[in-house]
């Protein structure tokens, strides 16, 4: 495909054009684009259905295949994706639902004629019940929203669409698997000290999680943001946190706070964000989690990652050393991407778990 084949007009302005619905207690028929949407007990609700449907599909419940029947989610994916894009094809046919479009679907459709995203979703939206949208263009989520809202006005059947990411803007449904990974390996976030290493800047995924935390502010969670100083957690996402009162603490020296670290989030240097080669060169091996590095971690630590992995993880012979060591987690992480997904599909979709 094409650049001119990828819709990258300014979704951007969308960002502020539209607002999102709060969650406010009722999933049902909401957009998911931003965890700004969600409050609390919002997110305290996720935990509990995703933890209550893993349980189900663990003990192979038949009537989890009820919670979506006869529905239809569209995977349009303009950005590669593996863990996204498949866990939410693996959690809509769990619930019963199908699938169209999947992938590659985008690859042949009108977007390859020059069609922009305004129009595919909207196309997607005559015909499916929910859209899982990712897209390189910041705001993009919040632009199918806006689109969406418009085609609800005019056909039968209503649509939303559930962000996989929107290019360095959000990640919202792995910041909220992050979450549940945390509770689930922790027990709560009570008093946590939290480490994000890597690319905040350019991260999206560290962007939806270090909000989601924000929201946690009461429970004496600390937050420690490491990266190298180009690379910093942008204002908007640092703003939100602190303006819930949590005391960030920002540095590019990961050694002066690992070993204080209740949980270590480990992630890639984004290189498809990068305007130049050299940029990314320059800081793709500053931090890099081997098997000595784990050592010096605390002994109960959880180390996390949203993958892929590339440089920053070592040789393949140091994943092997740490994907063995009980403290990575980052398999757990991935596998629950999948009920946290069901989760949200099921709630937003109006069943009731
Ligand atoms: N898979 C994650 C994302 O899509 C993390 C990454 O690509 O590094 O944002």
């Amino acid at each position: 495909m094409n650049d001119a084949a990828l819709d990258v007009r300014p979704s951007a302005q969308f960002r502020h054009l539209y607002q999102p619905p709060k969650i406010a207690g009722d999933f049902a028929g909401k957009h998911i684009i931003t965890v700004e949407q969600f409050d609390k007990a919002d997110l305290d609700a996720v935990i509990q259905s995703a933890g209550t449907l893993r349980e189900r599909v663990l003990r192979r419940d038949g009537e989890v295949v009820r919670l979506c029947e006869g529905r239809i989610m569209a995977s349009l994916f303009y950005e590669a994706s593996t863990r996204t894009d498949m866990s939410f094809q693996a959690a809509m046919r769990r619930l019963g639902g199908s699938v169209v479009f999947g992938s590659n679907g985008v690859q042949f459709s009108s977007v390859y004629k020059g069609e922009n995203l305004a129009d595919t979703v909207r196309a997607a939206g005559c015909y499916a019940d929910l859209i899982a949208l990712r897209h390189p263009a910041e705001g993009s989520s919040f632009q199918a929203a806006y689109y969406l809202d418009k085609l609800n006005e005019r056909i039968e059947k209503p649509c939303v669409v559930v962000s996989g990411g929107d290019g360095i803007g959000e990640h919202p449904t792995q910041g909220l698997l992050d979450l549940f990974t945390i509770v689930d390996q922790k027990g709560s976030v009570d008093g946590l000290a939290i480490t994000l290493v890597g690319d905040l800047l350019y991260g999206r995924t560290v962007h939806s999680l270090a909000k989601l935390l924000a929201m946690f502010e009461a429970t004496g969670v600390k937050l420690c943001f490491v990266s190298p100083p180009s690379l910093k957690m942008p204002d908007t996402v640092l703003d939100f946190v602190q303006k819930h009162g949590i005391n960030v603490h920002e540095t590019s020296d990961l050694h002066e706070v690992l070993g204080q670290s209740d949980v270590v989030y480990w992630t890639r240097v984004q290189e498809e964000r990068f305007a130049r080669q050299a940029d990314y060169e320059a800081v793709r091996d500053m931090f890099v989690m081997t098997p000595a590095v784990l050592n010096q971690c605390k002994r109960d630590v959880i180390l996390m990652h949203p993958l892929p992995r590339k440089y920053e993880m070592g040789t393949y012979n140091d994943h092997d050393i740490l994907d063995q060591n009980p403290r990575s987690v980052y398999f757990q992480q991935m596998e629950n991407g999948m009920y946290v997904r069901m989760a949200l599909l099921a709630k937003v979709m109006g069943a009731d778990v």
